[in-house]
């Protein structure tokens, strides 16, 4: 491993940016200084001109589903193409998900979904386990599964017709059990009673507009009292994925006045994309559940997210190919998702942050530091500290850009974004000291990517 000097760049972590000189020896950060003098360098050191260029943390994207097994296909980005896009996106870690297959321990397939993980991922990762029911052993398997470093669960309100869905009854066992073991609770909510009862009050056509009408953002805001309230009568933090509506955000504000500690997470198509992409002969393109909302929605979760009421921005990327998604204009078959790892960092700094809403510190603190606190990876993750993973993204805050689905690098073919005018740019990531993408050519080596063990006694402390 060589040695590399990062000179004078501007270094923002989530609470303060400053210039200063960042040393990298072999995978860690070794020294940070106002200057550090040639003469104090090691032999060999590689010397980075960082003059008008941000050091950032590695991003850490909490919330994607790379080589996604699903509905008799599999998503576009695998493994390999997953972390390259990644790369491209100056995310250094992403937490994916391992299933919940009832016919064996959950620790099985978690250890599955590492194994696989670890033979092709070229960036690091961690897993959030599903729990899709509650097994008579289920307190061993999640201790089982803890064991393993993976301290986050995810568990859905929605999809019992896959079979995904928890019983009410059986939450409580569950919520409790996460609380013995501190793991944190993860859920995609969206009342599936409710959905029932939208789905059979009138006829409908199923196009895509109608998959938006089908799961309105009521289903949201019950969910999450429902869980919500749970949660806080059991006295556990509870992790809500994918925000996309302002009634969602209500139900977030309304639980934290009543005291429960909700974790808020929502993701760029949610604050930057609306539900009239829908219509058309593309509208296939960007179904997704919970689904587009409107205008007004994207308002409300940009201006929580500038009020810091949301913790972390995470893609749940979920990349299928064009010809997959439009192979079905039924929106109870297209395949639900889109990718958007690569493109989360300029769209929030061109919003948030060159727009003047939001500080780089914020910024950092919703991709990198809010996700790493989140999940027990931090300080080694989602840090510039001496010791720490020297996981480093050299930013160009000054780039403008046009997203093209030609020249981005997931397998899907096509981005939800083309077309958007970007500014700023990943322009080196490093992946523990090595260089995985520079100057827009990709270093990385399947492989390489480790998996992070989550450590959830600093975790929630977002
Ligand atoms: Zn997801």
């Amino acid at each position: 491993m060589s040695n590399i000097l990062i000179k004078d760049g501007l270094l923002v972590e989530s609470s303060r940016s400053w210039h200063a000189d960042l040393l990298i020896e072999g995978e860690s950060i070794s020294r940070i200084d106002s200057i550090i003098p040639d003469s104090e360098l090691p032999a060999d050191t590689e010397v980075i001109n960082a003059e008008h260029l941000c050091v950032l943390p590695g991003l850490i994207d909490a919330h994607t589903h790379y080589h996604l097994v699903s509905r008799g296909t599999v998503t576009a980005d695998s493994f390999v193409q997953g972390s390259k896009a990644a790369a491209f996106g100056g995310v250094t870690t992403v937490i994916d998900f391992a299933d919940h297959d009832k016919n064996r321990p959950l620790a099985e397939s978690a250890r599955e979904r590492i194994g696989a993980m670890q033979n092709q991922m070229a960036i690091d990762f961690s897993l959030h386990q599903g729990v899709y029911g509650v097994p008579a052993t289920l307190e061993k398997e999640l201790a089982s599964v803890k064991a393993l470093g993976i301290s986050a669960i995810k568990i859905f309100t929605t999809y019992k017709n896959v079979g995904y869905l928890i019983e009410s009854e059986k939450l409580e066992r569950l919520f409790k059990a996460c609380k013995a073991l501190n793991l944190l609770v993860t859920a995609h909510c969206e009342d599936d009673e409710y959905l029932e009862s939208v789905a059979h009050s009138r006829s409908w056509t199923y196009s895509a507009v109608d998959h938006a009408d089908l799961r309105p953002a009521e289903a949201e805001y019950r969910a999450i009292r429902k869980l919500g309230s749970l949660a806080l009568k059991v006295g556990i933090p509870l992790y809500i994925v994918h925000i996309s509506s302002a009634l969602g955000m209500q139900a977030v504000r309304q639980l934290r006045a009543e005291g429960a500690t909700i974790i808020a997470e929502t993701t760029p198509h949610y604050l930057l994309l609306d539900r009239r992409r829908l219509e058309g002969d593309s509208g296939a393109l960007y179904v997704m559940t919970p689904p587009l909302r409107t205008r007004k929605d994207s308002i409300a979760l940009q201006d929580a997210l500038v009020a810091r009421e949301i913790q972390v921005v995470a893609t749940d990327h979920c990349s299928f190919t064009a010809e997959q998604k439009l192979s079905s204009q039924d929106c109870r078959t297209i395949y639900p998702g889109i990718p958007g790892t690569e493109e989360m960092l300029p769209l929030i700094f061109t919003f948030a942050v060159a727009s003047g809403r939001m500080s780089l510190s914020q910024m950092v603190r919703l991709l990198s530091t809010g996700p790493a606190r989140a999940f027990g990876l931090y300080p080694r993750k989602g840090s510039l500290q001496v010791g720490t993973d020297a996981d480093i993204v050299l930013f160009d805050p000054e780039v403008v850009w046009t997203i093209d689905s030609h020249t981005i690098h997931s397998a899907s073919g096509y981005s939800p974004y083309e077309g958007s005018r970007v500014m700023g740019k990943a322009e080196m990531t490093f992946l523990r000291g090595r260089l995985v993408m520079g100057d827009g050519v990709y270093l990385g080596r399947p492989g390489d990517g480790r998996f992070v063990t989550m450590n959830s006694s600093n975790a929630y402390g977002v």
